[in-house]
């Protein structure tokens, strides 16, 4: 089995236990004003609230100049017992707006930059240079993950030169990877674009395909290979959490079930519980998990939460040095 790459170091995919594929600890974009998770001690209780929930992971989808902090995630890790791994890459230009370091690099740039984040560490703030390297408990933390993201029916410059970075570090280091599709579009038009620069669909995670609660796409894009990321539960002002449920079970019905993970993508202080919103990063464990249990039962929730996420990210070489 191979290794996952955590905030405090590499572990045995195997022991991951249950795996929330996408939140975030600490978000600031320019498309969400005023909701912005900055307060270490606040998102470290979401993060408590998670694992009491009955999840021992998640995925910290933040990526490059979006105000993650990877110290602060080290920190909050090792205070609370879940396992955090952390993302380097990029989102869809408009959440980058201001940052012409970032969407005016080429592709060797943005390669040298996530490359460093892998491998080396990220740095404490993200700018046109990246800055001093940030300190968790073990030392420098690493990312796990390279994400990129697309717009609606339209992968732009910018997200094409991601992309390639993204797949450059990922032939490198092996690397898992996450894409943000706006309202689930373009998936098969992506994976084809990926296919091209190497990166086969096993790798992938498709983010917000259930934004688009079609089971007959999703069985087929499963059949690429590629794993499915449902995380829009509790956004019931779209649809119900029952059209997602069921969405997922009519996927696993067609096959898809090795291909389905879950996660909460809450991602706005108006919504954690901590910063005085709700429902929280709770909700997912809480409301709809039990729900999944009671109609899917117990082997998909093994696959969707603990054997699929592992499968995702667990492709760093297993070394037996200590982490670092
Ligand atoms: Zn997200």
């Amino acid at each position: 089995m191979s290794a996952v790459r955590t905030v405090l170091g590499d572990v045995p995919a195997a022991g991951l236990g249950r795996v929330d594929y996408h939140e975030h600890l600490f978000q600031v974009s320019p498309l969400l004003p005023g909701d912005e998770l900055t307060d270490e001690q606040a998102s470290g209780e979401e993060a408590r609230a998670l694992r009491d929930s009955g999840f021992e992971a998640m995925v910290d989808a933040t990526p490059v100049g979006l105000g993650r902090r990877p110290a602060a995630l080290a920190a909050i890790s090792a205070r609370t017992g879940l396992t955090v791994v952390a993302t380097t890459g990029a989102h869809r230009a408009a959440h980058h707006v201001g940052q012409p370091w970032l969407l005016e690099a080429s592709v060797d740039s943005l390669a040298a930059r996530f490359r460093g984040d892998v491998v080396e560490g990220m740095p404490a703030d993200d700018g046109p240079r990246p800055g001093e390297p940030a300190r968790g408990p073990s030392g420098p933390v690493r990312a796990g993950l390279l994400k990129a993201g697309i717009d609606y029916w339209s992968i732009t410059p910018f997200a094409r030169r991601v992309l390639a970075a993204v797949a450059q570090v990922h032939g490198e280091t092996g690397a898992p990877v996450m894409v943000h599709l706006e309202h689930g579009s373009a998936a098969f038009e992506l994976l084809e674009l990926l296919a091209g620069e190497g990166v086969a669909a096993d790798a992938v995670a498709l983010a917000h395909v259930d934004r688009n609660p079609d089971p007959g796409l999703h069985a087929e894009l499963a059949a690429t290979g590629a794993h499915l990321g449902y995380d829009g539960p509790a956004r019931h002002a779209s649809w119900p959490d029952a059209t997602i449920l069921d969405c997922l079970l009519a996927v696993a019905g067609r096959g898809g079930a090795d291909r389905l993970l879950l996660g909460g993508d809450v991602a706005r202080a108006t919504r954690y519980v901590a910063y005085g919103g709700m429902p929280g990063l709770a909700y997912l464990g809480q409301r709809f998990v039990p729900r999944l249990l009671a109609e899917g039962g117990p082997e998909l929730v093994q696959a969707v939460l603990v054997t699929n996420p592992a499968r995702w990210l667990g492709r760093f070489p297993v070394t037996n040095t200590p982490a670092t």
